[in-house]
């Protein structure tokens, strides 16, 4: 099946089968044997996921969880981040104790206790790279048969910014489009900024959260990849 977008250029045509999904942020689940490093109560647990869990992912953007084209971190965000860099060298949000594996809240409070390099390397093995591999296997998968593929990075956001934000402007769109220059064709961009104006949304790019997510063996290095982050505000979260 094709997508014909009316880029106002040309039209851009676009086989859904090129397009993976990814939905980093969606599942709330706490394996039970890393529940004990966190140092908060249930109920203070609880609180923290709904703040930070992209709430209603897959049923904004439409999707079937089970389609090989959907790429989902089956764990919360606060086992591990997928969307974060490996490495806190590489990670702007470990300065604010929210690299991959969070250390601190949404607020700033300690959330996990201090763990072994031999902990991390085993969070990182069972939860971050199975999920990038799954990443980059759609992808391959999508340019193998197609020649290229387009990755949609699928969030949600809260209405009101959550302390840990660095854009702290109370004033956030309906949709943030996340972009970057290499991987985010202007054809793209303009189709997906028209698409979204026609509905009637207030839609920003790269305001509150900025970038697209492209798997790292070919990030900057293969332009087969289009890749976009779309957010949608959680209205009265
Ligand atoms: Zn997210």
């Amino acid at each position: 099946m094709t997508l014909k977008i009316d880029s106002g250029v040309e039209p851009v045509v676009v086989d859904r089968s090129s397009i993976v999904w990814h939905l980093p942020h969606d599942a709330m689940d706490i394996p039970a044997e890393v529940r004990e490093q966190f140092v908060l109560s249930d109920s203070e647990l609880a609180k923290e996921l709904l703040r930070m869990t992209d709430h209603a992912t897959a049923r904004l953007f439409g999707l079937d969880v089970q389609n090989p084209t959907v790429v989902w971190a089956p764990v919360s965000r606060l086992v591990v981040d997928v969307e974060r860099f490996p490495d806190d060298v590489d990670e702007p949000m470990a300065g604010r104790g929210m690299g991959v594996i969070y250390q601190l809240t949404s607020n700033g409070r300690p959330l996990r206790r201090p763990i072994s390099a031999q902990e991390r390397q085993t969070l990182l093995n069972d939860w971050y790279w199975p999920h990038h591999r799954r990443l980059e296997a759609a992808v391959d998968r999508a340019i193998g048969r197609h020649g290229r593929c387009l990755l949609i990075d699928c969030h949600s956001f809260p209405s009101r910014p959550l302390p840990y934000e660095p854009d702290q402007n109370p004033v956030r769109p309906e949709i943030c489009l996340g972009t970057d220059d290499y991987h985010t064709p202007a054809d793209l961009l303009h189709a997906a900024l028209k698409a979204f104006r026609a509905e009637g949304l207030q839609i920003a790019t790269d305001r509150p959260f900025a970038g697209a997510l492209v798997p790292l063996s070919r990030y900057r290095r293969d332009p087969r990849v289009s890749a976009t982050s779309s957010g949608w505000s959680q209205f009265g979260a």
